[in-house]
């Protein structure tokens, strides 16, 4: 696949393309595309960053372009469930994008604002409704929305949908679809229970994957740090020094730590703000505006609040702290290689965080370089792998952490060239 014009989608739909600046497809768009313009069910396992918004948008625009009347009041054609606010507004965006040289409407309804003009949208007709469940279900129940007209059904992110609890809500409101349709689903992961969703929505799905291993570790300058607890916020300050570091993401495992990291910023003359679900709905969407634009250099986040936050030039991303979980190290450094670019992975570890480290090593597959040569490294950390689960990671024969542990400091600097650092932790 070299172009968009392969893939037999309506004129209007590829000079949006052409304006977007999109002259490849995806691997996940070049996948997806041909199967769902078939009209296929499909069942997509690829995150935020892999490009895997078109791959289900442009078909449903395709489709919806082909006999676009005027779509009926509070009964769309097409729905498109995300767990997260920011996700559905990314989402709605993307369409409207897409389909500028289109006549469609789109609307995206989401709890935490105000509910009337939701209401006056979908009374007016939109041909797609991009929601969260919870918003949608109220909508449902007062009789705004019906969902018989619905013929495709688009459930993104279906494994941060059962991180949330949500997937009750999705079995209520997939039980109001029509049986005849098309139905889309992509998720990250697949656990157990997704799996199960899948299997009672998907009929005869087409099967995609991207590994994220190919699409976005990879393009991903990693390092990791090791320091003491207390010493995290004087190297984040002496990080940030460096005018490189441009537009910043930075992570924390809790809200109140993320609010804690941003003030210490602040206080430190950086534009930051920190954007979590303990935040009004406008406060977050102003801190995400503010980043976006470039007002603000730094984001301080949670794992939730960040899923799906899709801003480019995103030239760092800082975990604070390590996540617990080690898909959400992955969900994290992609967000600064979104489709085609590189970014720069820079993880503080702690002695408490070795394990958890490790679990992420293993689960990419690699040992992420160690960045040694700053002013509050710890050898005693580098050198301990922390408590040893049975079967798993542990210490080698020298008595060395299995991974990357440096026998002495590190010429090259946290910015430095990826092949060159795991050569020298090799
Ligand atoms: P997504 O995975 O849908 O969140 O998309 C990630 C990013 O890739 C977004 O910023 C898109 O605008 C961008 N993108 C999607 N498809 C393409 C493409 N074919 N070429 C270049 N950029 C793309």
């Amino acid at each position: 696949m070299t172009d968009f014009s392969g893939l037999n989608l309506a004129q209007p739909i590829l000079r949006a393309m052409k304006d977007e600046g999109y002259t490849t497809p995806t691997p996940i768009q070049a996948k997806s595309i041909p199967a769902l313009l078939q009209g296929r069910d499909l069942l997509g396992v690829a995150q935020t960053g892999t490009g895997k918004t078109a791959a289900f948008a442009l078909p449903l625009l395709h489709r919806l372009a082909e006999n676009a009347g005027r779509p009926d009041r509070g009964q769309p054609r097409a729905l498109i469930l995300a767990p997260t606010r920011e996700l559905a507004g990314q989402i709605g965006a993307s369409l409207r994008a897409y389909g500028r040289h289109l006549r469609l409407n789109t609307s995206v309804v989401f709890g935490g604002t105000p509910v009337r003009p939701q209401i006056r949208a979908l009374s007016r007709g939109v041909h797609v409704l991009v929601a969260t469940p919870g918003r949608l279900i109220d909508l449902m129940k007062q009789g705004h929305v019906r969902l018989d007209r619905v013929e495709v059904f688009i459930l993104d992110e279906a494994d941060r949908m059962l991180d949330m609890g949500f997937i009750p809500d999705v079995r209520r409101i997939a039980a109001a679809l029509p049986k005849r349709r098309q139905t889309v689903m992509f998720s990250a992961t697949m656990p157990a229970l997704v799996k199960s969703l899948a299997d009672g929505l998907l009929e005869d799905p087409a099967h995609v994957e991207v590994a994220p291993g190919a699409t976005t570790v990879e393009k991903v300058e990693q390092r990791v740090l090791f320091l003491a607890k207390d010493k995290k916020r004087a190297l984040l300050g002496e990080l940030l020094n460096d005018q490189d570091i441009k537009r910043v993401l930075i992570f924390t495992r809790t809200k109140h730590g993320a609010d804690r990291v941003a003030k210490h910023l602040g206080n430190r003359g950086i534009r930051c703000d920190a954007i979590h679900g303990n935040k009004a709905q406008n406060a977050r969407e102003r801190a995400l505006a503010g980043f976006r634009s470039g007002n603000l250099r730094a984001l301080v986040a949670t794992d939730i609040a960040a899923r799906g936050i899709d801003v480019e030039g995103v030239t760092h991303v800082i975990n604070f702290e390590l996540p617990n979980i080690p898909e959400s190290y992955v969900h994290r450094i992609g967000r600064t290689a979104r489709a085609g670019a590189g970014g720069i992975a820079i993880s503080f570890c702690d002695h408490d965080e070795r394990a958890y480290l490790r679990d992420i090593e293993r689960a990419i597959r690699q040992s992420v370089p160690v960045f040694a040569d700053h002013p509050y490294h710890s050898d005693e950390i580098a050198n301990d792998p922390g408590p040893t689960v049975k079967g798993r990671g542990g210490r080698s024969r020298n008595g060395h952490a299995r991974h990357g542990t440096p026998k002495k400091k590190r010429p090259n600097h946290y910015r430095g060239n990826a092949k060159r650092a795991r050569r020298s932790a090799a």
